[in-house]
């Protein structure tokens, strides 16, 4: 958990004034040529998010579910759409991996808790009948794949369920463009168009996707968090050993020590040269659960087969 200081953030050239107010500086941005003091950094920080906004059919008073992991950027993202007025409901899915689990948990309730947010906590036990390490164990597949087709298929059900046609996530802005980089290098095409954003939902079931903090960097929701004294989880999560995006999230911070602001300008100008990908048309029905699929069993509907259960 993070406290709050009121010490400076990042390297800050001493009495530095903030750029906006001429304030004693806090913040120093060098992606952004600008210091700032606490509050027209989240000033700086509120219309980051406001911007992004700007790019997603989704009006003012369109109610919004966020899914929150208990991280930084989550709880980030939630707190942002509240105070720009949005109607939001936090959910949280509870994966069941000992001590890590218990922990975003916990940081996703006091969050809420503390500031009076609307919350809910689904558990994966409850709703596949397995945690993630017994799915590990019994398809011995790539761990974070399956985890994160779990949680957006998930998601998706939830959205339904609880009425939601937008589903807020707190991908930021190193997150979008280490994944743009992983799938330009890799020669993934088809994942290419996903890089946007938004993603529109599909039929009535699949809600909108939205990416309120692909504006914003991981080092500026720190000090965000910081500053509005969000106690966050920063756990690592125990199954993410050996993933490789991490090798280019490096690949991009070592470029951006050198030359301070290429991660914006690398995913801005993908973002600007493109539009939000088609309405999917050509899904299918999954034919055990009905719910939109690109084949025959939905990917939900095949892990449960594997897993060996038939229950819904
Ligand atoms: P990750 O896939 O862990 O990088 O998380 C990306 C985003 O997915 C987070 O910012 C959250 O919005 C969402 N998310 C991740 N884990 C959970 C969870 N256990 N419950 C709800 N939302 C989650
Ligand atoms: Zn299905």
């Amino acid at each position: 958990m993070r406290r709050r200081d009121s010490a400076s953030y990042g390297k800050l050239p001493s009495r530095s004034r903030c750029t906006r107010c001429r304030k004693r500086a806090v913040v120093h941005l060098p992606s952004h040529n600008a210091n700032f003091c606490d509050s027209c950094f989240v000033f700086f920080f509120k219309n980051a998010v406001k911007r992004a906004l700007k790019l997603f059919p989704v009006k003012r008073d369109t109610p919004i579910m966020v899914a929150v992991s208990g991280g930084k950027d989550s709880l980030a993202a939630w707190l942002v759409l509240e105070e720009l007025g949005f109607k939001t409901l936090g959910v949280h899915i509870d994966l069941g991996i000992p001590e890590f689990s218990q922990a975003s948990r916990r940081a996703v309730e006091s969050f809420a808790k503390s500031r009076a947010l609307g919350y809910r906590v689904y558990s994966i036990v409850d709703l596949l009948g397995y945690s993630l390490p017994e799915i590990y164990k019994r398809t011995n597949r790539m761990v974070c794949a399956v985890c994160g087709t779990v949680k957006r298929q998930l998601l998706n059900r939830i959205a339904f369920q609880e009425g939601f046609r937008v589903v807020a996530t707190g991908h930021n802005l190193d997150d979008e463009a280490s994944r743009l980089l992983g799938n330009i290098v890799r020669h993934r095409e088809q994942y290419l168009e996903k890089s946007y954003p938004y993603l529109p939902s599909i039929g009535k079931k699949i809600p909108a996707r939205i990416k309120p903090l692909f504006r914003v960097e991981a080092d500026e929701i720190r000090i965000y968090c910081q500053i509005k004294g969000i106690d966050y989880f920063s756990g690592t999560c125990p199954f993410s050993r050996g993933a490789t995006s991490h090798i280019f999230f490096e690949a991009l911070n070592f470029l951006e020590a050198e030359m301070p602001g290429t991660k914006r300008d690398f995913l801005f100008h993908f973002v600007r040269n493109h539009t939000p990908p088609e309405t999917d048309i050509n899904y299918k029905t999954c034919s055990k659960c009905g719910y939109p699929s690109y084949s025959d069993l939905c990917s939900l509907c095949s892990l449960k087969e594997r897993l060996g259960n038939q229950g819904d």
